[in-house]
């Protein structure tokens, strides 16, 4: 097949999304989109400039009176009607997925499904929109607690699930009420638009969901904003702690879910082939390009030789290229990610480690230049080399041997991420000191990417999440939300003069 050129797509041209409609970019500044498997330009994005943002959050703010009013009912049967579009038309997103960020057809309908879990939490928001009541909490007197809307919620998003990132925020923050900007990676900008139309055919007024497509001009607007009453942010940790301190001082509430660096131990008990398969899906789905992705192996004892054996067998095996052909593993989101991840293979290499399985050469089943490293598996790794002390984002496994439970723990904890971890063992002893004794957010016993359900909330410890809310669940609902407690008395209508036939009760 012959191999594609840069003239040899379509390439459209993109919009923001505001008070129900495309809205063209103005600004002069674009940025282009590429198909990451070809290396093909497959459309051209506009940069907002502040007087575009400033629009966009307009059409949100102007959405808003009208939305909080509207009955939770009538939202809820919205929210509804959405999640079956979604259901009907999942692989129409999973596609628009992986053509722009190149994980595989199937990866990208899990993230689509992940993402629709939150829908259904969202769905029964009535109920957890629920307050509380107390009656005569003094003599005549009652109390009752409500949660109200925000106002205008803008959620930054990160390249690496251009779906379910942002529907970790918007159904909840839209069935609560509130009125969303979101700001899609600009590498990924399509499924944001998509997601945008499923929602207008699904009923949602005008205004309540928009998409403002842009760089830092765009997410400055957004933090400094007093229109913006929150933030939610997921991307790199230098970018989520800038968010955080800037949209702190800009007195919103703000949720920054950063990077990570995620151990996956493997105790001497454990079962060695669920281990070497599980190292390999959490290791290299989606090209390790995923914030709970295992990047680095602890092995306990004298087990790492035969791990690391498993590993590399299951590692070799594995077909990477074009993710819309069956194969395992895609390509890197961009050139330069890819020319960064075998920076740091490079670099590992020379400060010592083995590279057991090479990601760096390889037969890709892909036309074009795609942006492919293949699976890489490194041993003998140490804590002052670069491949264990950044966070990667890409297909690149490292083995650190240690001698004990206890150092294994001590090596997560002394790390600065607190994302996810895993331990693999059949000893309940361990598993219970390890999840008590460990200092992350989100923790798999036996199960390598521990993403909590919709209904718990997802997030990290340390530099993987500045804030104190995580996203979805009640943590959700609480962000999106604010409380407000009524205290009523009412007099007692026999002492009001009038006689409304109440008997007397004093
Ligand atoms: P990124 O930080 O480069 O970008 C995230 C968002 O911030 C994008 O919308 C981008 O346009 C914007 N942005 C980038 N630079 C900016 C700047 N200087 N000022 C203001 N805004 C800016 O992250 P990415 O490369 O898109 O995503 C990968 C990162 O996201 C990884 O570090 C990964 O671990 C992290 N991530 C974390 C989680 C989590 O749950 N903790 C989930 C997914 C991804």
């Amino acid at each position: 097949m012959a191999t594609p050129t840069r003239d040899a797509v379509d390439v459209r041209t993109l919009s923001h999304w505001a008070g129900g409609k495309p809205v063209e970019g103005t600004s002069g500044r674009v940025a282009e989109v590429t198909d990451p498997a070809t290396g093909a330009v497959t459309a051209r994005l506009p940069l907002a400039s502040d007087s575009e943002a400033a629009a966009v959050v307009a059409a949100a703010a102007a959405a808003f009176p009208a939305w909080r009013d509207t009955s939770l009912a009538k939202r809820t049967q919205i929210l509804f009607r959405f999640r079956e579009l979604l259901n009907e038309r999942a692989g129409e997103l999973a596609a628009i997925i992986t053509a722009e960020h190149g994980k595989v057809l199937s990866d990208a309908a899990g993230e689509v499904a992940r993402g629709q879990e939150v829908v259904e939490f969202a769905c029964g928001m009535p109920h957890l929109l629920k307050g509380s009541a107390t009656e005569n909490a003094s003599t005549g007197v009652d109390v009752h607690s409500v949660r109200q809307p925000l106002g205008v919620v803008g959620i930054i998003s990160p390249f690496n699930f251009p779906a379910m990132v942002p529907m970790w925020f918007f159904p909840v923050a839209i069935a609560a009420g509130n009125t969303v900007v979101l700001k899609p990676s600009e590498k990924v900008p399509s499924a944001a638009l998509w997601l945008a139309e499923l929602w207008r055919e699904a009923g949602l007024p005008d205004g309540v969901f928009n998409v403002l497509h842009g760089d830092k001009t765009a997410v400055d607007h957004l933090l400094t904003s007093p229109d913006v009453k929150s933030i939610s942010f997921v991307g790199s940790t230098p970018i989520a702690r800038y968010v955080y301190e800037t949209a702190t001082a800009h007195g919103k509430r703000v949720q920054a879910l950063g990077g990570a660096k995620n151990h996956m131990v493997v105790l001497p008990d454990a079962d060695l082939d669920l281990a070497a398969d599980q190292a390999v899906n959490a290791g290299f789905g989606s090209a390790g390009e995923r914030c709970m992705a295992v990047s680095a192996v602890v092995a306990v004892g004298d087990i790492a030789d035969t791990l690391v054996a498993r590993i590399a067998e299951r590692a070799r095996a594995l077909r990477t290229g074009d993710g819309r052909r069956g194969t395992d593993m895609g390509p890197l989101v961009t050139a330069a990610a890819r020319d960064r991840v075998a920076g740091y293979i490079d670099a590992g290499e020379a400060a010592g480690a083995t590279v057991v399985v090479d990601g760096r050469t390889g037969d890709y089943d892909a036309d074009g230049a795609g942006f492919f490293v293949g699976p890489t598996l490194l041993d003998h790794v140490g804590t002052d080399m670069s491949v264990y002390t950044d966070e990667i984002f890409g297909p690149v496994l490292s083995v650190l041997r240690v001698e004990s439970y206890a150092r294994a723990v001590d090596l997560i904890n002394a790390n600065p991420y607190g994302n996810g971890t895993a331990l693999f063992t059949n000893d309940g002893g361990a598993a219970r000191r390890f999840q008590n004794e460990v200092e992350v957010g989100m923790i798999g016993i036996n199960v390598p990417v521990p993403v909590p359900m919709a209904y718990y909330s997802f997030g990290g410890w340390k530099n993987s999440l500045f804030g104190d809310t995580h996203a979805h669940g009640t943590e959700g609902v609480h962000f999106f939300t604010r409380g407000k407690v009524v205290t009523t008395r009412w007099l007692d209508p026999s002492h009001a003069g009038v006689n409304l036939g109440f008997p007397t009760n004093s």
